[in-house]
């Protein structure tokens, strides 16, 4: 029996993974798969863990960087609407782990639920942010949480309640392959201030981040309160170039790849920045930014 048989209409060999990214870079994945039911997805992981094939998860590839030689073993990608629902009861949200941030985002502006309009205009997955714990303006994501449905390397479906999770500065503890859904619950307020407040919220976002179109990735952690932007700007680094990847103007921490980029020009140019705000500020800059 071949590793995929059974699984054939949801597993492809030797996908290219550039497509499926915002900075369009990378090789291909040995296996990648899209299962369409929950259950596809713990008896393909099963079947993968078994034969001891590495599993990967991508969320929407918003904060990724592929590298060129490509991914061996098996990549997931949750794009199937079985994991991308939304549903709201009263003060509280269900949400798929493959939900849009965007649509969470609005889902709860319209239901009149305060807390994710402060998220508008991040781009990526519910369980993407979560797994990182996507902020912005002091409010994260991880705050709002009361459970959450992973699954983990071995097939196994797990729930952790609100005590048993933690959340800090850009990490989780949901550490296992896939964030499955959570429950989040919220105060609530008027859809109308909601609304409004998300909308100027939004202009500031777009006047300060890359357009949506632009192949762009957000590099470096912050260091102990002091912004990686800034202690790049310090060192000089806007416009700076390795190869086709630049380090953006508007906003240094995020670096920007033209046609013809490579992973090897983001990962010289990260280098190149770490060494640089290393000796003028003695910080070593985080990367955050998932490199596979
Ligand atoms: C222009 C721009 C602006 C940004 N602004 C902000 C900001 O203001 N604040 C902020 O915090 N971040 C910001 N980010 C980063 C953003 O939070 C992440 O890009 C996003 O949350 C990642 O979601 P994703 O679904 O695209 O994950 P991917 O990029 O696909 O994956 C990133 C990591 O998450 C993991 N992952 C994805 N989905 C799941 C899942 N369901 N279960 C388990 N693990 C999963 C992957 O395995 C990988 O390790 C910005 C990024 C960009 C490009």
């Amino acid at each position: 029996m071949s590793l995929i048989s059974g699984f054939e209409h949801i597993v492809r060999e030797n996908e290219p993974l550039a497509p499926y990214t915002r900075l369009n870079i990378g090789g291909v994945a040995e296996y990648f798969a899209e299962p369409t039911t929950k259950d596809e997805l713990v008896s393909l992981v099963k079947r993968f863990a078994e034969n001891e094939v590495p599993i990967r998860l991508m969320g929407s590839g918003t904060n990724l960087l592929i590298s060129t030689q490509g991914i061996a073993g098996l990549v997931l990608h949750l794009s199937a609407p079985a994991f991308g629902q939304i549903d709201v009861e009263g003060d509280t949200m269900a949400v798929g782990g493959g939900a849009k941030l965007s649509h969470f985002v609005a889902s709860a502006v319209r239901e009149g639920l305060t807390g994710p309009q402060h998220l508008v205009g991040i781009t990526g997955t519910v369980g993407g942010a979560l797994h990182s714990n996507t902020s912005a303006v002091g409010f994260d994501i991880g705050s709002w949480v009361q459970s959450a449905e992973v699954l983990n390397r071995s097939g196994e479906l797990v729930t952790h309640e609100k005590e048993n999770m933690s959340f800090s500065y850009r990490q989780s503890s949901l550490s296992e392959l896939a964030i499955l859904s959570a429950t989040f619950k919220f105060d609530s307020e008027s859809a109308e201030a909601l609304t409004k407040q998300m909308q100027k919220l939004w202009i500031v976002r777009r006047a300060a981040q890359p357009a949506a179109d632009v192949r762009a990735a957000y590099v470096f952690k912050d260091h102990r309160g002091d912004s990686a932007s800034s202690l790049i700007d310090q060192a000089g680094l806007k416009g700076t170039r390795v190869g086709e990847v630049e380090v953006c103007d508007r906003d240094p921490n995020f670096f920007i790849a033209h046609d013809g980029a490579t992973a090897d020009d983001f990962l010289r140019l990260i280098e190149l920045v770490q060494t640089r705000v290393r000796d003028q500020h003695e910080v070593e800059l985080q990367t955050s930014i998932g490199i596979w």
